[in-house]
């Protein structure tokens, strides 16, 4: 929590939050994109046809032909609004296109491309290398050289608040039925806005041309399907049954004050891999793991070995291009405190796991330059039976 307020950080979306969603007009046919302030979703369509706001492609089912329109325009849409919603002239006008946040449904906000899934927290790492590999080097030669990572499955990533239903597969030789080790992962996903050309990497430093903005995500993940399945090709089944996204995409632009060195600042690098000491893009992000109301975690981003900037170069630096709506989410976050982790598997070691019913929520913020925090709300779901 921030001194001075009662409101908790992840749901405040102050002016310096504006993130962006996409959900169904309660009062015209059709989705908006939409911006949330407070406890509000004001309609971005309504401030434009009102004169308040340029016009734009607001009366979309998704954000992409917004992520599309590219760097320049998202920095001037921002501060348009900012302009907007903090100019008192303007609160009749901004009044006539809001809604209380419990009257609208929050969409996909992305029309999700390729997902890409790393594995860049050392300590989450280091856990589960303990676990599954007891008695030998907890992290494998390569992991200090490259954010390692897989393709995930974009189809099945699903908005905040869609119910998941156990899925079922092998789980060892000669045993079929639903997962008996179903988990979460905590996660940050970076969306990507501006595309790239085939056969060119993504610099480092060209980071915030590509990536639009960030969204929480819970990588619910099958550990009885993927022990039995994952060698040698990686997870699979254990993971593709569904990824949860939260609603709304907090832009980069909104975190400029929560940039910090990520661990790997003082690793050997190879040059694409180096960041600069001025130009970082580890973030301090402050998330919580709540299962059934009890918040059982709380795992600090900034303790992440690999940056975000570091994930897109490494997964550019052969050539392959990105596209507005690709997402690639960070990997578990792990602190290093036993309360820090982010999945069950470490928290249990492997002895307890979701039941049928179970809510899970991860919410998050940002520590900005002068304590404002920066909103990212939350990514929640159910567990549904499958017998
Ligand atoms: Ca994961």
């Amino acid at each position: 929590m921030t001194a001075g307020t009662d409101v908790d950080p992840a749901y405040a979306f102050t002016p310096a939050t504006l993130p962006y969603g996409v959900a169904p007009s309660p009062r015209f046919d059709g989705p908006r994109v939409m911006t949330r302030l407070g406890g509000r979703a004001i309609d971005l369509a309504a401030l434009a046809d009102g004169g308040a706001l340029p016009a734009g492609p607001w009366r979309a089912a998704t954000l992409n032909p917004f992520l599309e329109s590219g760097p320049e325009q998202w920095r001037a849409v921002r501060a348009a609004l900012q302009a907007v919603l903090t100019d008192e002239t303007l609160e009749t006008a901004v009044d006539a296109a809001a809604y209380r946040i419990d009257e609208v449904t929050m969409l996909l906000p992305v029309a999700v491309g390729d997902y890409v899934d790393f594995y860049a927290s050392e300590h989450h790492a280091s856990n589960v290398g303990r676990l599954l590999r007891p008695g030998q080097p907890p992290l494998l030669p390569n992991w200090h050289h490259l954010p390692v990572g897989y393709h995930g499955r974009s189809g099945t990533v699903v908005v905040s608040g869609t119910p998941v239903c156990r899925p079922r597969g092998q789980l060892g030789p000669d045993l079929f039925g639903p997962t008996q080790r179903l988990d979460v992962e905590v996660e940050v996903g970076f969306v990507v806005g501006s595309a790239s050309a085939l056969g060119e990497p993504v610099a480092l430093d060209d980071f915030a041309d590509h990536v639009f903005g960030l969204v929480l995500v819970n990588d619910w993940s099958a550990r009885d399907i993927q022990a039995w399945e994952y060698q040698p090709l990686g997870p699979f089944l254990g993971k593709s049954f569904a990824t949860s996204i939260s609603p709304w995409v907090v832009p980069l632009d909104a975190l400029a004050g929560s940039r910090r060195p990520a661990g790997s600042c003082s690793a050997e690098l190879l040059p694409y891999l180096r960041e600069r000491e001025s130009e970082p893009w580890g973030l301090d992000l402050s998330l919580s793991l709540t299962i059934n109301g009890e918040v059982l975690t709380r795992p600090p981003f900034a303790s992440m070995f690999w940056s975000p900037a570091q994930m897109l170069a490494h997964l550019t630096v052969n050539g392959a291009s990105v596209r507005a709506g690709d997402l690639f989410a960070s990997g578990t976050v792990s602190g290093p405190g036993a309360d820090e982790v982010g999945s069950l598997l470490e928290l249990h070691r492997g002895e307890t796991f979701l039941d049928d019913g179970d809510e899970v929520v991860i919410s998050g913020w940002a520590r900005g330059a002068d304590g404002t925090a920066i909103s990212i709300g939350d990514v929640r779901g159910v567990v549904l039976p499958n017998d």
